[in-house]
């Protein structure tokens, strides 16, 4: 008898853990991604910040799923789902829209950035998503100081090393303290022309406090954390204009080079493939058991699904993914296995953390509040621990060591990827011809 067709769209977070954990299911797997790797994106600041390499925190999905012989990885972009007929269609480099059937379907397809309606500011202030926004983010700060240091105007130095990240949840927050860092440690004896120490760093957001995840005890030590790094907080409004020339917020402009949007996701498209309901932010209403209503062949999982539990939305981090990912392999095994299926699924959080400049993070976990090295020590060992493979988790460790001790950063190189003219050297206009950098 054929066995059953199990399709995983994302090879994320959630979609890898579904896979993985389909290891010892008698079915044919197909997972399908449009990168090639998995990425960790808790990490990804610290690409965008030149503290460590890119392939340190992604790894190929086919490398980390090659001993488990029921999944084939399939490099292509999925653009939609037929219901009826059981298949989506994948889009690769030969060929357009090709079905692909399925017996059981899983969409972990995570979200993308959202300028909350103002889709005009993506091409001055870029989101920080995966492995290519990171590098192009690094090239820009990088590229700031190198214009600031050949800049023969010392008035126009201040501008150019202002640093505003709009967008005070964690990734804005990590991103502000790893800027701080990297000026005062890294950076601060290599410019003759410029003191980097004297950039400007503001980190803008609408809400009144930084990180609302956490509590306000945590909040306030994140705050005081990062104005003791010089780091500017403008909270309390939202950020009226963006353009090459900076931001506008509260009716002040603040001139910058640099801006970079930590604000807000939306979801991936998954709920318009499916034609089903969504929420206000348009992710999939899921059901919990992790299914589609009406569709009890089809999950969605991860950033991109809501669920309600205890009467609140399920928050999108990763734990949420993986836990979701885990369970809807368990429902698909036990189903495939002709056993009863799981109790409904029901989110452990472990808690959060966020770290806020060099050996010095938040951790929320229940009752606990700890601010603090202690809570660095505790985020470092957990990031650690969830990297994809023990290489990994190995280079990281004994990178950030040698950061920590020497000030030292992975990797500080611009890099400038372009479509190379035929006859042409690679001129700056070449160059202007730019893909994103992979
Ligand atoms: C900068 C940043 C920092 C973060 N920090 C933390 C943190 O510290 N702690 C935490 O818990 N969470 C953090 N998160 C959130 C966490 O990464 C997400 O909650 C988690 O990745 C969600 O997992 P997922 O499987 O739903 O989606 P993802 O992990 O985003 O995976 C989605 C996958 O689907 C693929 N895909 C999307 N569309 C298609 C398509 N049409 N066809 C084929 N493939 C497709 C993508 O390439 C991707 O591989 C952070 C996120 C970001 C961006």
């Amino acid at each position: 008898m054929a066995l059953p067709q199990i399709v995983i769209v994302g090879g994320g977070f959630g979609g890898l853990a579904a896979a993985k954990a389909l290891k010892n299911t008698p079915a044919e797997i197909t997972l399908i991604d449009r990168t090639n790797h998995h990425l960790f994106q808790p990490l990804l600041y610290q690409v965008a910040t030149s503290a460590l390499f890119p392939g340190q925190i992604a790894t190929p999905i086919r490398a980390i799923l090659r001993n488990q012989k029921n999944t084939t990885v399939i490099l292509g972009e999925v653009t939609g789902v037929d219901k009826t007929q059981k298949c989506v269609f994948v889009t690769d480099a030969d060929r357009e829209d090709v079905p692909l059937a399925y017996d059981y379907l899983i969409l972990a397809t995570g979200v993308t950035h959202s300028y909350f309606g103002h889709n005009e500011f993506a091409k001055f202030a870029p989101g920080l998503k995966c492995l290519a926004d990171a590098e192009a983010i690094r090239n820009k700060i990088l590229q700031a100081f190198e214009q600031a240091e050949a800049e023969d105007d010392p008035t126009r130095h201040r501008d150019l090393l202002t640093f505003i990240l709009v967008g005070a949840g964690p990734t804005g927050v990590e991103m502000a303290g790893a800027i701080a860092v990297l000026v005062r440690s890294t950076l601060k004896s290599e410019f003759r022309r410029i003191d980097p120490v004297n950039a400007r760093i503001v980190l803008v957001d609408m809400s009144p406090r930084v990180l609302p995840p956490f509590s306000e005890k945590l909040s306030k030590a994140a705050r005081q954390r990062l104005e003791n790094l010089g780091v500017e907080v403008r909270l309390g409004h939202s950020v009226d204009q963006i353009d090459e020339d900076g931001i506008v917020v509260a009716g002040e402009r603040i001139v910058s080079k640099t801006v970079v949007w930590t604000a807000g996701v939306a979801p991936s498209p998954a709920g318009k493939w499916l034609q089903v309901e969504t929420d206000r932010a348009g992710r999939v209403r899921i059901q919990n058991d992790l299914t589609v209503p009406g569709h009890s062949e089809i999950f969605v999982i991860g950033d991109t699904a809501s669920l309600d539990q205890n009467g609140k939305p399920l928050p999108g981090v990763a734990q949420v993914a993986m836990q979701q990912g885990r369970y809807t392999a368990r429902v698909i095994h036990n189903r495939i296995a002709g056993k009863p299926a799981p109790s409904p699924f029901s989110y452990f959080d472990k808690g959060s953390m966020a770290v806020v400049g060099k050996g010095f993070a938040v951790l929320q976990s229940g009752k606990v509040q700890v601010s603090g090295f202690s809570a660095w020590l505790a985020w470092a060992g957990v990031h650690l621990q969830f990297l994809a493979t023990s290489s990994l988790r190995l280079t990281v460790f004994l990178q950030w060591v040698w950061t920590y001790v020497t000030g030292q950063r992975g990797s500080r190189l611009i890099v400038n990827h372009h479509v190379s003219v035929p006859g042409k050297p690679a001129t700056d206009s070449a160059t202007k011809a730019a893909v994103a950098s992979k």
